[in-house]
């Protein structure tokens, strides 16, 4: 279980891509604090800057200007194998698309990550198998990709996100590829992630994942803007439960 969440700080962060004429700037002097056990929405139309902002928050890229806090420290301070770390041990990113190997097993692919840390084959596949259980799946530990619907992919690679014990939890639109009947239990799943602790950050089109969020960002053409009830007055986690999801 993560001690807590990672509390991240955005200092006038912008971004820009290209130079001269073709220089476009996708996220524009943002300013933000994300807590410790935020779940936090992040909506806005397409093209606006929403990945851009996930991919900061995620290590995979730098500011052009502007500074970035991970628990304090300034993540400029980091070089590529601090970054590489942290990321793998640290972070948990779930996309769209799921991103799953497609040529091994379910427990393969939440196991691949524990073997970049260094974790011993035996300590790996009862993790994994135990992370699938957790997510549902423990009676498909050994499917393939391709034997699993949608929603049990996304939950492979929710699996595989929490692999390293992942404090912070980075999910690009984790149901926008899914059907309206696979969504809700990923919607659960990022639920009993923010109730152990963990920070997570999602950005989404999906109404029914932003309803969960107790805080909501919008974008629009790079500029960040907070949406959350102004009364304070906000959501309580309440743990919807799947069937094979009980707490360890
Ligand atoms: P969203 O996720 O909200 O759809 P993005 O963050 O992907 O938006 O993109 C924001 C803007 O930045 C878009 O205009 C996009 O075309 C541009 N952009 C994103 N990544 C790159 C890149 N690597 N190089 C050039 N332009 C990019
Ligand atoms: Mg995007």
């Amino acid at each position: 279980m993560p001690d807590a969440g990672v509390r991240i700080g955005l200092d006038a962060v912008s971004r820009s891509y290209g130079t001269g004429v073709a220089r476009l700037t996708a996220l524009k002097e943002c300013n933000l604090v994300i807590g410790a056990g935020d779940l936090l929405a992040i909506v806005g139309p397409s093209g606006s800057g929403k990945s851009t902002l996930l991919q900061l928050i995620g290590l995979l890229d730098q500011p052009s200007e502007g500074r970035i806090l991970f628990d304090g420290q300034d993540i400029a301070g980091f070089d590529d194998g601090a970054r590489t770390r942290m990321r793998l041990h640290e972070i948990g990113f779930v996309f769209q698309r799921f991103h799953l190997l497609m040529g091994v097993t379910a427990l393969e692919n939440v196991a691949i990550p524990m073997e970049a840390a260094g974790i011993s084959a035996a300590v790996r596949h009862s993790r994994a198998s135990e992370l699938l259980d957790r997510v549902g799946l423990g009676d498909r530990l050994l499917a393939m990709p391709a034997q699993l619907s949608g929603g049990q992919r996304q939950r492979v690679a929710i699996a595989r996100a929490l692999a390293n014990g992942a404090r912070l939890i980075l999910a690009d639109e984790p149901t926008g590829a899914l059907h309206s009947e696979d969504k809700a239990g990923v919607i659960a799943l990022l639920q009993e992630l923010h109730s152990e602790g963990r920070t997570v950050v999602v950005v989404t089109h999906d109404e029914g994942v932003a309803a969960i969020c107790t805080r909501r960002l919008e974008i629009r053409d790079g500029m960040v803007t907070e949406v959350s009830p102004p009364t304070g007055e906000l959501r309580p986690a309440v743990s919807i439960g799947l069937p094979g999801m009980e707490r360890k």
